[in-house]
């Protein structure tokens, strides 16, 4: 199975065809509208297999929905390497010039509803699934290099308070900013998420960040710690405010449609990868705390090498099958790369998988959607939805009467040791978090009028939260920037006035 196997169970009908309509189980139905009853008006029969089995599946339809990145969009593609990467990987899908690997891409909002608008203010996700000879590799990136924290048993609290409130069932501004300004390691993805790139005009046009740092095995079997920049070769396109607000009411579908319209008239979009490689020795000395989701390598200090290019040129036949049902985990990798010691990455190896397995069943990798091209795992049997011929009569334990190979992999278990004891620690939080925030604020300052939108992104919203709220929120921003907290300030209150006066 794999990639171009995705259709093979759902046959695509050619319209100039005239398929037999059927049962579930294949029996011919003479007529779908009606339903078996006694006489004219009488009432229905259970015996009316059709009836009840098209209601059952229809009140079955529906699947739970990802907590997070529940709304998206997706396609297939392609992958290439544009340059050598050889000397600091032994990644099979990175080695070799001009090498393909088909690949699938799906785009998303992090805290909005399956059904919400798609140019909402959020960080964007950015998930690709590589179907490589090795197996599937995910990249599960955002469209920011950075997050809101660096302290995994954050994460479900975080997003409550950037979803509905339990009592009104409404956003609720001053959850929202009573969560950052109390948790102001947060700052630096504050900085992105109210940019206008916080609003991109479409899925083609925004970036993707690994913002975790992982391990890549080098040919002479150390490793050095990465990070991926996937830039969009459409150019970085943003949304003003205004334009986010007007789409979510005009078009809230507009980043899936734009995706789906631009693949179909053959504007295929593409984005070109880049790594930053730090050795370990490197890491040690660095300045930033590698394992800090919060943090940036400036890439100043840690240059940008491209090594590739993926382009997204087939549109999915089926949104549900192949869309809905994909399935990434950061825990996906193929040999040579692995992961770093980032605590919120370590939670993600385990949270992914866990929630697929809620989502689409323990056999979720069965899916074609997530069939990796070859995958031979017979220890693994059973369970529910089980569609793959189960490994038919191979011994579901390491058999003497049928002999596996067990390929060695390189690892960077040699390069590597951990002591320590067990401790229950989360990094306080330091002057040193408002420095790439800074960082940011001057990058704003040199685009025009990037700094005044900024300063009404912020105002417009934190205007709604409670007073205090707004007290300590500003406290961030002074904190970032004398100038930016006077300015959010100042707007702010303007607005929050404004606002009291009109009640
Ligand atoms: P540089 O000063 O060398 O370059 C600035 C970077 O900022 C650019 O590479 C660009 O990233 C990004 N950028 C430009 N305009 C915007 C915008 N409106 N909103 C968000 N990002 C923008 O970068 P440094 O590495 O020294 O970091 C300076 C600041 O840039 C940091 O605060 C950081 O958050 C931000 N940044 C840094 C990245 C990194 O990985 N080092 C990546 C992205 C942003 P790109 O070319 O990827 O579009």
């Amino acid at each position: 199975m794999g990639a171009d196997d995705n259709n093979k169970n759902n046959k695509t009908y050619r319209y100039n065809e005239t398929p037999v309509y059927t049962t579930s189980n294949g029996c011919p139905v003479f007529d779908p509208e009606s339903s078996q009853r006694v006489g004219p008006n009488g009432p229905l029969l259970l015996q009316d297999f059709h009836l009840i089995d098209l209601l059952a599946h229809f009140d079955r339809e529906r699947i739970p929905e990802r907590v997070v990145h529940a709304k998206g969009a997706g396609a297939y593609g392609e992958f290439e390497v544009t340059d050598d990467i050889s000397d600091i990987t032994v990644i099979d899908m990175l080695r070799g010039v001009g090498k393909k690997t088909k690949m699938m891409a799906r785009f998303s909002t992090v805290g909005g509803e399956k059904g919400s608008a798609d140019s909402a203010r959020d960080p964007r996700g950015f998930a690709l699934k590589f179907y490589t000879e090795e197996g599937n590799w995910d990249w599960v990136f955002n469209n920011t290099p950075v997050f809101f924290l660096r302290e995994p048993s954050k994460f479900p609290l975080f997003i409550h308070t950037q979803k509905r409130n339990p009592q009104t069932n409404l956003k609720d501004a001053t959850m929202f900013w009573d969560y950052l300004s109390t948790h102001q390691e947060s700052a630096h993805q504050v900085m992105h998420l109210f940019s206008d790139r916080g609003t991109p005009y479409s899925y083609r046009h925004m970036n993707g960040y690994s913002g975790h740092t992982y391990k890549w095995i080098k040919p002479d079997g150390g490793f050095n710690y990465v990070q991926i920049h996937c830039k969009t070769d459409q150019g970085n396109k943003t949304l003003t405010n205004e334009q986010a607000t007007e789409l979510a009411a005009t078009n809230p579908d507009w980043h899936t449609q734009d995706l789906f319209e631009a693949i179909e008239r053959g504007e295929y979009p593409s984005w070109t990868c880049y790594v930053q490689v730090l050795s370990p020795e490197q890491a040690e000395k660095f300045r930033w705390n590698i394992f800090d989701l919060t943090k940036v390598w400036p890439q100043k200090e840690v240059p940008l090498r491209r090594f590739g290019r993926f382009t997204l040129n087939k549109n999915p036949q089926n949104y549900f099958a192949e869309i809905e049902q994909a399935a990434f985990s950061p825990s996906h990798m193929v040999p040579g790369v692995e992961p770093s010691a980032d605590p919120v990455l370590q939670s993600r190896l385990f949270s992914y998988p866990d929630t697929h397995r809620h989502r689409l069943g323990v056999n979720y990798q069965q899916i074609p959607v997530n069939c990796p091209l070859r995958a031979f795992n017979p220890y693994q049997r059973d369970g529910a939805m089980t569609v793959n011929g189960n490994y038919g009569a191979n011994p579901n334990y390491p058999s003497s009467f049928r002999k596996l190979e067990y390929k060695r992999v390189p690892t960077s278990d040699d390069h590597e040791k951990w002591v320590g004891s067990v401790v229950t620690r989360s990094l306080p939080v330091t002057d040193e978090d408002f420095v790439q925030p800074n960082w940011l604020w001057q990058v704003l300052g040199r685009q025009p009028g990037q700094q005044e939108n900024f300063v009404k992104n912020v105002s417009v919203h934190l205007c709604n939260a409670h007073e205090d709220v707004r007290k300590r929120t500003y406290g961030m921003f002074y904190r970032i920037n004398k100038d930016l907290g006077a300015r959010i300030e100042k707007a702010t209150e303007a607005l929050a006035h404004k606002e009291k006066a009109r009640l």
